[in-house]
């Protein structure tokens, strides 16, 4: 279980961001993260993932808990170690490297589970494994979108991160990557997904929580966001 308590993220010594978030991801679920452009969602995965430094931000106050063992003050690759990794917007991939060079470097932490993992990417992405020595800079967004996740899948993370894997991506990718995800998480992987495209987010979390300038403003079943007229109208855009 991944816990987030009571915390609060700084940017720059004094711009006050995170104002108190709490949230949990109980093992084997996926729990959405939902929140209008600045609420405050890819700082709380930067918090997360240890990556608050790069940013100039901090954490100044509250915990973050995997399974009861404080990871918050770890730095990424250790965050990585202990089983969290993050699929990064807009798709940082490698474009001068091959498919299966990008999926290597995901699995630097990991070196005795490469081709185990490697088995499991291209399962769940057979496109990659056909163009696995082809340069990743030529494949297409949605093709990339699928190698970040795969980066992500090859350090066996308990968790996956994902922060908005449908931004951009035509409706039908759209269908595949949320299934994409169903899959992950059936094969054992617990999700917090960041997204925008709340409809999409919702139909597969089993938990959502709603973020605004910095708070968590809801915290529900994803069924009682999704048919709560008021929180469509209000929160999610959906009215
Ligand atoms: P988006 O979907 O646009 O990424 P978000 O909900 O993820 O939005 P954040 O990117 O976490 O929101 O931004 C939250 C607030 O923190 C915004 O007001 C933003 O301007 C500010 N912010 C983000 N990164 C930095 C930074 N490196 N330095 C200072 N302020 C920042």
């Amino acid at each position: 279980m991944l816990d987030v308590r009571n915390l609060e993220v700084v940017y720059d010594d004094v711009m006050l961001v995170l104002r108190g978030v709490s949230l949990t991801v109980p093992k084997g679920a996926i729990v959405a993260l939902l929140g209008a452009n600045g609420a405050g969602k890819s700082t709380l995965l930067r918090a997360l993932s240890g990556l608050l430094d790069v940013h100039d931000g901090e954490i100044t106050k509250g915990s973050i808990t995997l399974n009861g063992e404080p990871i918050h003050h770890l730095r990424p690759a250790q965050v990585v170690q202990k089983g969290v990794s993050q699929v990064m917007e807009g798709r940082r991939i490698l474009g001068e490297l091959t498919v299966e060079e990008n999926l290597r470097v995901g699995a630097h932490t990991r070196a005795r589970q490469i081709d185990a993992n490697l088995e499991r990417v291209y399962g769940l992405f057979p496109v990659l494994k056909g163009r696995r020595r082809g340069v990743a800079g030529y494949l297409s967004g949605g093709e990339q979108q699928m190698l970040a996740v795969g980066r992500a899948l090859m350090a066996s993370p308990e968790v996956l991160l994902l922060d908005e894997p449908s931004l951009g991506l035509a409706p039908a990718l759209v269908g595949q990557i949320r299934e994409l995800i169903v899959e992950i998480n059936k094969q054992g992987t617990t999700v917090l997904l960041v997204e925008q495209n709340a409809t999409m987010a919702l139909s597969i979390a089993s938990h959502g929580y709603v973020m605004e300038t910095g708070k968590i403003v809801m915290d529900k079943p994803a069924a009682d966001l999704l048919s709560d007229e008021d929180i469509k109208e209000f929160y999610l855009g959906l009215g």
